[in-house]
């Protein structure tokens, strides 16, 4: 057996920092002639860096950890076999290190199996909030369709009234907006829907065209998140949309 695979097991520990007295040094003069050592040195220095940003990023290679546990077990089946060459509080000082390391070691996988399953559930439960919007969506679309009754109930005899509901969450720019008896417009016009913020221009907010019972409806439009609104209105605009109002508007919200 040559020097270096005898000092092979006394590198892991002098890597986790808790080998000492004689056999560091004999660690360290062997390091200084041999660039075997030296590389497998900065690999097992490279797997306790691993190890300890384990706890706020990516599991460390099951490799790198397989590697140190086994080379701590190899230590361990060692050690009651050659009691010669250390004084007993030595050896005791060093498994003290190693042992304390290896309960760091369990310790930061711990953590970061807590860390994990914070994000399992933050995923589930934004997987919840897609599976609601995709239901909402449906629903509307359902009530929106050709199939979908509409009664309005009004004072007798006068008129329905054209009518649009928004509901908005400034927070997920999320909005809803249904309305009723909307008159029919012609093939190269269309409605448009605008987000008026508490300050700046209008901000497109989806268009629709009502169906032959004058229903329309815009659901999940692409707003940025987080914008305030001070009410919705409604335009007539070009079939395809306009970036800006082009006309008055012929429905402004109040807040319900
Ligand atoms: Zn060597």
């Amino acid at each position: 057996m040559s020097m270096h695979e005898q000092l092979a097991d006394d590198l892991a520990l002098y890597a986790l920092g808790t080998l000492e007295g004689d056999d560091r040094v004999a660690v360290e003069a062997h390091l200084r002639d041999c660039p075997a050592c030296q590389s497998e040195l900065e690999r097992l220095r490279g797997d306790v860096a691993l190890l300890a940003f384990s706890t706020s990023g990516a599991r460390p290679p099951a490799r790198s950890r397989e590697r140190l546990l086994a080379e701590m077990a190899r230590e361990a089946r060692r050690a009651p076999v050659r009691p010669t060459r250390k004084r007993a509080w030595w050896t005791a000082l060093q498994w003290a290190g190693a042992a304390a390391i290896l309960a760091l070691f369990f310790l930061l996988i711990r953590q970061n199996d807590l860390l994990r399953q914070q994000v399992n559930r933050l995923e589930s439960s934004s997987a919840n909030q897609q599976q609601q919007l995709v239901q909402a969506r449906q629903l509307i679309s359902a009530l929106s369709g050709p199939d979908a009754d509409h009664f309005v109930l009004v004072a007798s005899k006068a008129p329905p009234q054209p009518q649009g509901r928004a509901v908005y969450l400034a927070k997920s720019g999320t909005l809803v907006f249904l309305a009723s008896n909307m008159p029919v417009l012609p093939p190269e016009k269309i409605y448009e829907l605008w987000l008026i913020p508490v300050s700046g221009s209008p901000i497109p907010a989806g268009v629709f065209r009502p169906n032959a019972k004058g229903s329309g409806s815009v659901v999940g439009p692409p707003l940025a998140p987080g914008i305030q609104a001070k009410t919705f209105a409604i335009t007539v605009e070009p079939k395809e949309g306009s970036q800006a109002p082009t006309s008055q508007p012929i429905m402004v919200g109040t807040r319900g």
